[in-house]
């Protein structure tokens, strides 16, 4: 007895990662050739997918940084008055800046247990 899954799997385009029939020749999103690619350069497209990903990754965890140590400077150097406008947007910036430095690294770890 076939199984229906076996019939439509779900794989991810090794160009742009995004979700896809392995029915589609193209894919629908890059129109990547799906199928007229071999197993070695499916592998390697799927590798340079990653890395892309994790380099994204860096940049938003170093500008998150950027964004929190900014705000922490000003914060400390500045001085604003409690609860003043520079003061919100300083305390804004540490906090999304942290949030999204955390946010970031964790996609990071992520992306490197999978093989
Ligand atoms: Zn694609």
């Amino acid at each position: 007895m076939r199984s229906m899954e076996k019939d439509m799997a779900i794989i991810s385009c090794p160009q742009c990662a995004k979700s896809i029939s392995d029915k589609h020749k193209q894919c629908p999103h890059c129109e990547c050739q799906v199928t007229e690619l071999s197993n070695e350069q499916l592998q390697q497209m799927q590798k340079e997918t990653r890395i892309r990903k994790q380099q994204k990754f860096m940049n938003h965890s170093f500008l998150a940084l950027i964004l929190f140590l900014g705000g922490f400077f000003c914060y400390y150097f500045i001085h604003p008055e409690a609860e003043s406008l520079e003061w919100y947007a300083y305390s804004a910036a540490m906090a999304v800046g942290f949030v999204w430095y955390i946010v970031s690294r964790i996609y990071l770890v992520v992306l490197k247990k999978k093989k």
